[in-house]
């Protein structure tokens, strides 16, 4: 699930869908499912479980850019924060203090700074005209400066989370899916750069690279954590 829920499995915000709060998703799915075993997880932290399993690596950062950005960190195999402890909420990261309003009502959350709408109202802003995805994906090929300072906006942002997470729980990779992420092609290229270039002296930030699952990397997820032993 996308939206954060309660202990007792009730949608208690989601930002994108407000009539979905108070949902009693336990009750509505032990009436779809009944008398099976129900357990629901972050659609962020699953998609990390899958990319680190499908990536073979036991502690990774995964960051997926589409219309928000989600996430998750997997240590030892594991969600972190783990099981009853909230999910990794790395779209809520504040990466500018003065930056853009968030849906969560914040200023400059990672999310606010770095996601497809966002990076798109920068480039039309920058323009002076409506841009939609194909015409960012077009302009950021042919190097066009409107789309580039938009896509560089979004990756420095990104980055800095990214950095900021890795100086917390030293990951050995970090990987970048989401659907804006992998239509905008050098868009996980230029992140990786900028992470890179945040190096500080005997420290240097794990290696970024593209997600390998794409869309279904939840659902690979929520099978992983279904079959057990996984941590979520
Ligand atoms: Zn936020």
């Amino acid at each position: 699930m996308p939206a954060t829920l309660d202990a007792d499995g009730r949608v208690a915000s989601w930002p994108t869908r407000p009539s979905w709060r108070g949902l009693d998703l336990t009750a509505v799915l032990g009436e779809l499912f009944p008398k099976v075993p129900l357990h629901w997880a972050d659609d962020g932290d699953l998609a990390a479980l899958a990319e680190a399993d499908a990536a073979g690596c036991a502690d990774l950062v995964y960051v997926g850019v589409g219309t928000g950005i989600g996430g998750g960190i997997v240590l030892g195999g594991r969600s972190v924060p783990g099981p009853g402890r909230g999910s990794c909420e790395l779209g809520h990261l504040i990466v500018a203090r003065r930056g853009e309003r968030c849906d969560c009502g914040r200023r400059g959350c990672v999310q606010a700074e770095a996601s497809g709408p966002a990076t798109l109202r920068r480039a039309s802003a920058a323009r002076g005209a409506r841009v939609d995805f194909a015409e960012l994906r077009a302009g950021y090929a042919e190097r066009a400066g409107w789309a580039v300072a938009a896509v560089e906006h979004s990756c420095a942002a990104l980055a800095a989370a990214l950095v900021g997470v890795g100086e917390l729980v030293r990951p050995d990779a970090m990987v970048i899916g989401g659907g804006f992420a992998a239509g905008i092609p050098g868009f996980v290229e230029e992140t990786a750069r900028r992470v890179a270039a945040l190096t500080r002296h005997g420290h240097p930030p794990a290696p970024v690279g593209p997600a390998v699952l794409g869309g279904g990397s939840s659902l690979h997820g929520a099978v992983l954590a279904a079959r057990g032993g996984t941590g979520a």
